[in-house]
């Protein structure tokens, strides 16, 4: 009884002992956003602009770009531009970067969100797609974060990587994406650690995020998932204030991302079970 409970103390301990959010934490920060024409990489923009940040945003749509930049102004940013191009290219996403060096003289946090177009259904043996998919979804975060991290070391900032469920746990009609997520956490965890050993005070947070109300989410798989979309806009403010306070990873919405992922080690085949009860299995194509 007595260690149960000694856990629970502790436990309540840890969280209450635990540095809260406050706003005044992003103002006056230079922040790159990602994959911000749309999405929660819009919705994270706009809250960034609340909070007075100085805003760098990216993706391909220049004409989406420039309305979430007018709506940053009127937000409050302490300033806000876009560069538009494609992830596929790692000189763009060396280029971002250096935009933030020439621009905002710095750089304090690095968020990379943008995902690459793939589909829903069963895989169907494409390597160049999985190839093509790892560039956009995967190098070219390495690529920035690379660029990134002189930047970074000065201001003792932040690097936030918006992963997904799908890259913890094997998820079916998603191969390719999934695949690319859990490059993600191979690549940030271990450079976490060397991070730890080398006492570089940047730090990493790998963002587990479930079925959001996007809409190109809910155009792939509102028919066929089972459980319902939680809205951008908070996942959103939660991922910004999970890498102010600088967590190592932050689960959104904890009931039905990181609870489940307990199993992983004791109970796989019964996670994968339960992952594969979440979707109306007679509406997916035959691939
Ligand atoms: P959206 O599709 O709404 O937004 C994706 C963004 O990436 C857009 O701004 C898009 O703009 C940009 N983008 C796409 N292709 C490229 C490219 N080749 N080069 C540069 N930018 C590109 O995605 P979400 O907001 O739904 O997802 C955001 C993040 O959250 C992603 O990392 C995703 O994996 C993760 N996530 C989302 C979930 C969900 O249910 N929505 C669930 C779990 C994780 P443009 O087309 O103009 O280039």
């Amino acid at each position: 009884i007595l260690i149960p409970f000694l856990g629970l103390v502790l436990a309540f301990w840890f969280y209450s002992a635990r540095e809260t959010f406050k706003p005044e934490m992003l103002k006056g920060k230079r922040v790159i956003v990602t994959g911000a024409s749309t999405g929660i990489g819009e919705e994270m923009a706009y809250h960034l602009a609340r909070m007075g940040s100085h805003i760098l945003i990216t993706a391909r749509t220049e004409s989406k770009l420039q309305k979430v930049v007018e709506r940053c102004r009127e937000l409050g940013a302490a300033s806000a531009q876009y560069i538009s191009g494609t992830m596929e290219d790692m000189a763009f996403a060396e280029h971002v970067v250096k935009e933030a060096q020439t621009s905002l003289g710095g750089l304090d946090m690095l968020i990379l969100n943008h995902v690459g177009t793939s589909y829903f259904g069963y895989f169907d043996g494409d390597v160049g797609h999985i190839r093509k998919l790892l560039e956009i979804n995967f190098l070219s975060y390495v690529a920035m974060t690379v660029s990134a991290l002189p930047m970074l070391k000065e201001s003792e900032g932040s690097i936030v990587v918006v992963s997904s469920m799908a890259g913890k746990v094997g998820f079916p009609f998603t191969v390719p994406y999934s695949a690319t997520k859990f490059a993600l956490d191979g690549f940030f965890s271990s450079l976490r650690q060397e991070f730890h050993i080398q006492n570089i005070n940047v730090s990493i947070t790998l963002c587990i995020l479930g079925f959001i109300d996007t809409e190109r989410a809910l155009h792939a798989a509102a028919d066929v998932l089972l459980v319902p979309a939680a809205p951008r806009a908070e996942c959103a403010l939660e991922i910004l204030k999970g890498g102010a306070l600088r967590y190592r990873e932050l689960y959104y919405r904890y009931g039905s991302t990181r609870l489940p992922l307990l199993l992983r080690d004791c109970a796989a085949e019964l996670l994968e079970s339960m992952v594969r009860s979440r979707y109306r299995l007679d509406r997916i194509g035959s691939g």
